[in-house]
């Protein structure tokens, strides 16, 4: 297969060719969430980028192992070696267990990216789950001599690692503006340098989540389980890792530390990292507090918020950004993408309505014969995503043109610009055409609406029967239910009236 998607790797700072490991086949990585609270719009961005890479190397018919991780444990506070489990402080705060809190939000993940029409990974390994092969990772790096032992925890020693591999290398630190930087902690008299950062944390006895180990009671550090399960499930040498930009210092840069320490060579060929969604110019976060919940977005309920936004719009709005860009949220952006996406998807819906004439106007087929090819370019120059909409909406002018009679399409040509809308925006964009994203999005505001305006009108037919029966209009009252029953719909005649329910 060849291929000429260039991704942009964060490593070398440049777009490469992408080549992967195994001809055929891709393995790729994306930090997953830390479910200890609802998904807000910054995750959506890395969903919905590594979303539309899974889709395109799919579509070019690479056979992907696409994992992505659930952190439940580990990650603590303030994404340092000290302060308490984030899982561990929401269970103690709402008195559950922490897998409680961690299912509870990983269900909740989960609907919110179906909605987005994020497909799902191929494996989603738990880091709790994966106890065994962090503590092996660990005792590798010990075995190699770049960790060491200190009251029952282990942490990397990342002056050693300079000295033969370079530290730094993923967010171009290098070890003396690190040093510089990083603040003196509680606990630091543990660490032989105040960089050095935890492989294994001792637990502390009022500490819950715990597992036995070489070292005593304790838990991983945060960075060990996607190096652990990255090797586990994509192997030693895999293609791409991905991530928010925020996860480039420390943790990416651990995770690379990790790997080479204990196998002696970099895991990973491409490092791939999108930007940040940013409110008001800051970045959105939890730790910042400044962050709106997907919910939130698709029920209108934030004061931020000046209507519900459905998810497709989410999606597009994420999409119009190249990656690599920050994109700053605004209802007037967001209500612009709204409109966006409407645009292009009645385009879409309007292909099915265009008749064929013998030929095509010159306009029309210089749109339509070289638009895949558009595309294709767009996509495969680190997947520029906000091209690939500006052709398709050149195409969406095509349709709005001739289903105006302003212009004219052959059938070959109709039949081109049906396949290649469909492919980009349904399949490559994943932008799912408004009555599918309903279902996928589930009972969302926007649909929510919708059905409440359809009961309505059942509500009426109901009052325009029992007028006629009061007319003693047999026929007509007979046509009404037998058409609602056909449609699905059971209607129960009681001493207050008819009522209704949907069947299906
Ligand atoms: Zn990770």
């Amino acid at each position: 297969m060849e291929s000429s998607l260039l991704i942009y790797n964060t490593l070398s700072r440049q777009k490469e060719l992408f080549r992967p490991v195994i001809p055929g086949r891709v393995g790729m990585y994306v930090c997953g969430p830390t479910v200890y609270g609802d998904a807000h719009l910054g995750h959506a961005r890395p969903a919905i980028t590594f979303d539309l890479l899974f889709r395109y190397l799919q579509h070019l018919g690479y056979k992907v192992r696409y994992v992505r991780n659930i952190t439940d444990v580990g990650h603590l506070e303030h994404d340092a070696d000290e302060g308490e489990d984030k899982i561990a402080k929401k269970a103690r705060l709402e008195q559950l267990e922490p897998m409680e809190v961690a299912q509870h939000y990983a269900n909740r993940f989960h609907d919110a990216m179906r909605a987005l029409g994020c497909l799902p990974p191929s494996i989603e390994p738990h880091a709790t789950g994966h106890i065994i092969e962090q503590i092996e990772l660990v005792r590798e790096i010990l075995a190699n001599g770049y960790a060491y032992e200190s009251q029952g925890s282990v942490y990397f020693d990342v002056e050693k690692y300079n000295q033969k591999y370079r530290y730094g290398r993923l967010s171009g630190r290098n070890l003396t503006d690190v040093i510089n930087n990083s603040r003196e902690l509680d606990g630091q008299s543990e660490k032989r340098n105040q960089v050095d950062f935890a492989l294994w944390k001792a637990a502390q006895p009022q500490h819950i989540m715990r597992w036995p180990s070489p070292w005593g009671a304790g838990f991983p550090g945060w960075h060990c389980e996607c190096t652990a399960m990255g090797r586990k499930y994509l192997g030693s040498h895999f293609d791409i890792h991905g991530g928010g930009l925020d996860l480039v210092f420390p943790h990416h840069e651990c995770e690379i530390a990790q790997a080479v320490a204990s196998q002696g060579s970099d895991i990973v060929n491409y490092w791939m990292h999108c930007n940040m969604v940013t409110i008001g110019g800051q970045k959105m976060g939890k730790s910042l507090g400044n962050f709106i919940t997907l919910d939130q977005f698709f029920s209108g309920t934030h004061e931020k918020l000046a209507q519900a936004y459905a998810p497709m719009t989410i999606r597009f709005f994420i999409l119009q950004a190249h990656y690599r860009s920050t994109v700053d949220f605004s209802n007037e952006a967001l209500q612009a993408a709204e409109r966006g996406l409407q645009r292009l998807q009645a385009a879409i819906a309007d292909l099915r309505r265009l008749s064929p004439s013998a030929e095509s106007d010159a306009q029309t087929h210089q749109v339509v014969s070289s638009l895949r090819q558009r595309c294709y370019d767009a996509m495969n120059d680190d997947l520029a995503s906000p091209l690939v909409i500006s052709h398709l909406f050149d195409a969406a002018s095509v349709v709005n043109r001739v289903a105006d009679h302003k212009g004219s399409i052959s059938a070959a040509d109709l039949e081109e610009l049906s396949a290649v809308m469909h492919l980009f925006a349904e399949d490559i964009l994943g932008l799912l055409p408004a009555s599918a994203a309903t279902v996928a999005g589930g009972m969302q505001a926007a649909s929510a609406a919708r059905e409440e305006a359809f009961g309505h009108v059942v509500d009426m037919l109901l009052e325009q029967r029992a007028a006629a029966k009061a007319a003693r209009d047999w026929a007509t009252s007979d046509h009404i239910r037998d058409s609602l029953t056909a449609l699905g719909f059971e209607i129960k005649d009681t001493k207050d009236g008819a009522t209704w329910t949907l069947n299906k």
